[in-house]
């Protein structure tokens, strides 16, 4: 069943609530491919009522970014979901999000929010936590679902939830990747079959990091280094940023040790790619 406006979600989660039933909430911007589908089974697997929500949010995009090019596909999407379990599909349009423009935003500060992500796409987190609040706050007490793809936006609402005592579960989902290693995003879409090929490099730089780390490495500038230095060998791939970090707080640890995530991005003609891969500095 699909619903588009606020007040019909909550009175189909209502009972539910009533009932004490478990919720899993999964938040996407549509343009379902696996990586989505894998997270909604997820849910399907651990709770009771599953909404997945479609809403390509305008405060996560920069003027300049691809807010009208974004790729959608309603009908897809409602056959995915409903085909992968999910119960609800929440899809508001914009005046029903943001009726005006929200005087209220979430506010986000700290390495988890100024780095990476946050320094190459600086109102990006900020709309992303913002829309994030606004749909827990609309579904209430819930397991809410997110890929690790997005491994930053993942610590960052961990972080919301427990700095705003949410009555939120998040549960992070591992990235599904293509065969090559490719990681499925709907971006993927605007890959030229050249740039599509050039791709994989970006998990294969992030596979060379780990593999410097599980060698001895223990300098995150020397691991950065080496997985630049491949992503700078694919002529058709321009690197953003290369990032080995502690996986929890994005600090970088000197010397590496612990849980170390290693962060990448890159454009390839329109599209921006990022990808992420976990390794442990014993
Ligand atoms: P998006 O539609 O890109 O905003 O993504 C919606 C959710 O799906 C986010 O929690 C993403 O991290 C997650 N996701 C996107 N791609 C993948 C993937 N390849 N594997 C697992 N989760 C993914």
């Amino acid at each position: 069943m699909t619903v588009s406006k606020i007040a019909a979600l909550r009175a189909e989660l209502e009972p539910a609530h009533r009932q004490r039933q478990h919720i899993g909430l999964v938040p996407t911007m549509g343009y379902l491919h696996s990586g989505h589908r894998s997270l909604i089974e997820q849910a399907v697997s651990e709770t009771e009522l599953v909404v997945t929500t479609i809403f390509v949010n305008p405060l996560q995009f920069a003027a300049t970014e691809d807010l009208s090019a974004y790729p959608r596909d309603l009908e897809g999407d409602t056959e995915a979901a409903r085909s992968s379990g999910s119960h609800l599909l929440f899809v508001p349009s914009v005046e029903e999000m943001y009726p005006e423009p929200p005087s209220t935003t979430v506010a986000l500060r700290g390495p988890l929010a100024e780095t990476l992500e946050g320094a190459s796409r600086p109102s990006h987190l900020p709309g992303v936590a913002t829309v994030v609040a606004k749909l827990f706050s609309i579904v209430g007490a819930c397991r809410a679902y997110f890929g690790e793809k997005d491994w930053q936006q993942l610590a960052l609402v961990r972080r919301l939830v427990g700095d705003l005592s949410m009555p939120v579960h998040v549960v992070g989902c591992p990235t599904v990747r293509e065969p090559d290693g490719l990681a499925l995003s709907s971006r993927n879409a605007y890959l030229s079959p050249e740039e599509r090929a050039a791709a994989p490099v970006v998990q294969r730089a992030l596979r060379a990091g780990a593999a410097a780390i599980v060698g001895g490495e223990r300098s995150a500038q020397a691991v950065n280094k080496v997985m630049a230095d491949v992503i700078s060998a694919e002529p058709l791939a321009e690197l953003d940023y290369v990032a080995a970090v502690d996986a929890a707080t994005l600090e970088v640890p000197e010397p590496l040790a612990g849980d170390i995530r290693l962060l990448a991005a890159a454009r390839f003609g329109r599209a921006r790619l990022i990808d992420n891969v976990g390794v442990r500095a014993e």
